[in-house]
């Protein structure tokens, strides 16, 4: 399949999601499978504590996730916030879209949509996540600092929402999963599963998604504005690049935590940029499995 590639977002739930979604790309040729596999797998692993299964909870120790997946064909779209309780996120966001005539379902209703679709109830809360969780309690303060590394301390930052393009032949899906940001208030939605933040595809121009801290990268309306930068004429590197200066000098506060952003355009071609920390971006395609590492480019804006 030289035609075709699928990226995911940071170092250990990148791989797990980029090679799953390859092999599936491989074995159906459907990009909205693809992606959907991906996530699911890393959904499902309860070691990673950004997304699905085992991840960090909310302040009242709940799990609360949002996915969202986009067509850069039809431009159609499906997302889910503030789900509890039910795996895989992403196959809710798809079933919005692709059983529904909206773009979003919320909460406990988007439970109740899941429920309805076959989808079993189910505690995603391990025993590791409530021992990180009474860390926190403890001391929220610094207690966050230390509950996110599986070696505490070093610190670690909380950002393994995995985001994932995928293209064929110059047609593009984007998809995102995350537990959102940890020990966050009841009911805050992040830009994971809202189009335009954390996620969009065009197949006239590209894709792009955003992860890090979603109220900042939501402001931005981070993703669409890639793509549009994509429009203007700019490479996936440059128009990543553009975006996060944009947001820099708009909001000189959003250096507080990570933010990055990954574009691809319609050739294939994909760049990112990350302000605030070194980030990790898992390539699939014919030449294999492979990370790229992008500095933080903090220094350098
Ligand atoms: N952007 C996500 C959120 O704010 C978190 C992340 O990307 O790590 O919910």
């Amino acid at each position: 399949m030289d035609q075709a590639r699928v990226v995911a977002t940071w170092q250990r739930p990148g791989e797990v999601a980029a090679q799953v979604g390859w092999e599936r790309f491989l074995a159906t040729g459907d990009l909205k499978d693809s992606l959907e596999s991906g996530l699911a797998a890393a959904e499902e692993n309860p070691d990673f504590l950004g997304i699905g299964r085992g991840s960090l909870p909310n302040s009242d120790g709940e799990l609360e996730l949002d996915a969202s997946i986009m067509d850069g064909r039809t431009l159609d779209l499906g997302s889910v916030c503030a789900l509890r309780g039910i795996l895989p996120c992403i196959t809710v966001a798809r079933m919005v879209m692709e059983r529904t005539p909206h773009v979003m379902l919320a909460a406990d209703q988007a439970r109740r949509f899941a429920m309805e679709q076959g989808l079993v109830p189910q505690n995603l809360v391990t025993e590791e996540v409530v021992r990180r969780y009474d860390i926190w309690r403890q001391d929220p303060v610094n207690g966050a600092r230390y509950v996110h590394s599986t070696d505490d301390p070093p610190y670690e930052p909380p950002h393994d929402t995995v985001s994932m393009m995928g293209w064929h032949a110059g047609h593009l899906v984007a998809a995102s999963s995350t537990s959102g940001m940890p020990f966050k208030q009841p009911g805050r939605v992040g830009d994971s599963p809202i189009a335009g933040a954390g996620i969009y595809a065009d197949d006239e121009v590209g894709a792009a998604v955003a992860t890090g801290w979603g109220e900042e990268l939501w402001r931005a309306g981070a993703s669409l504005r890639t793509v549009e930068f994509m429009r203007a004429g700019l490479s996936p590197d440059d128009a990543c690049t553009a975006t996060l200066r944009w947001l820099l000098r708009r909001r000189p506060g959003c250096t507080e935590k990570p933010n990055v952003v990954v574009a691809m355009n319609n050739q294939g071609e994909y760049g990112a940029c990350s302000l605030g920390c070194e980030f990790q971006l898992w390539v699939a395609d014919a030449s294999g499995l492979n990370v790229k590492v992008y500095p933080d480019s903090l220094e350098t804006f």
